[in-house]
């Protein structure tokens, strides 16, 4: 029982349900918000934490 993708149509993969692939997720999630809101589609990936917040961890060196 194989769903296709409702966005290009081929086979879905299980970790993209109901798509075929991260690609065709984005154009429908995009597709969705850009319904709603207007946002930039430049997301590739979601995750940007864990980046800023760690004071003083630059110095290693103590010449
Ligand atoms: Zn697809």
């Amino acid at each position: 029982m194989a769903r296709s993708c409702p966005i290009c149509g081929k086979p879905s993969v299980e970790e993209f349900k109901p798509f075929c692939s991260k690609r065709c997720a984005d154009v429908d999630l995009n597709r969705w918000l850009s319904d709603s809101y207007v946002i930039p589609a430049r997301d590739d990936e979601v995750g940007e934490e864990a980046d800023l917040g760690v004071p003083g961890a630059d110095e290693d060196d103590n010449i």
